[in-house]
């Protein structure tokens, strides 16, 4: 996929090498194949999509209890998004900003994240609704919505910290 720079866009010479180790828990399955036609952020009337979880997490328990949870943040890897821009023009703004203050998938690290409604379970397919990634979106991780959980002991000094 090639990328052109837009007025005010700069990008790095290059990028320091690797630091951590990533593994894909599954991948997404939505109905955009374009990132046009991808909504900006996922939207709660949006449509069913499905995130499938490959094993050794699918069979092997990773998602026992999930379903209890009708809100969970899904974290994927935006897997075509260049990673070397340092500011950037959104096409919807006209000026550019710097990479940190935008929620652009153009980013070091090109996570994304969205809260999502978990509609069902159907094995180790989940369908949701709220999701803004292309089909075949990596999936890194699935945690329930940080509003809905509780901690499991009293609270303690060091909580505050964890947040
Ligand atoms: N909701 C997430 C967040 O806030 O972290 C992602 C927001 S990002 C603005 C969503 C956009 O990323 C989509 O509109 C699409 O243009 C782009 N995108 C979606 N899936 C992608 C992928 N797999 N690789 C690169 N870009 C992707």
């Amino acid at each position: 996929m090639t990328f052109e720079l837009r007025p005010g866009e700069t990008i790095a010479d290059a990028l320091p090498p690797a630091e951590a180790g990533l593994v894909f828990v599954g991948r997404i399955r939505t109905p955009w194949t374009d990132r046009a036609a991808c909504p900006r952020q996922g939207r709660a009337d949006g449509p069913v999509c499905t995130i499938e979880v490959f094993e050794p997490w699918a069979s092997g328990g990773a998602l026992d209890g999930i379903e209890a949870h009708h809100r969970i943040e899904v974290l994927y890897w935006l897997h075509l998004a260049r990673r070397d821009l340092l500011r950037q023009t959104p096409m919807t703004h006209g000026r550019a900003y710097g990479t940190f203050a935008l929620r652009s998938p153009l980013r070091p690290n090109p996570i994304g994240t969205s809260i999502v409604e978990l509609l069902g379970r159907e094995g180790a397919v989940l369908r949701v609704r709220g999701l803004d990634c292309l089909d075949g979106t990596p999936l890194l991780d699935l945690k329930p919505e940080r509003s809905g959980f509780q901690p499991p002991a009293p609270p303690t000094p060091g909580d505050a910290e964890i947040g």
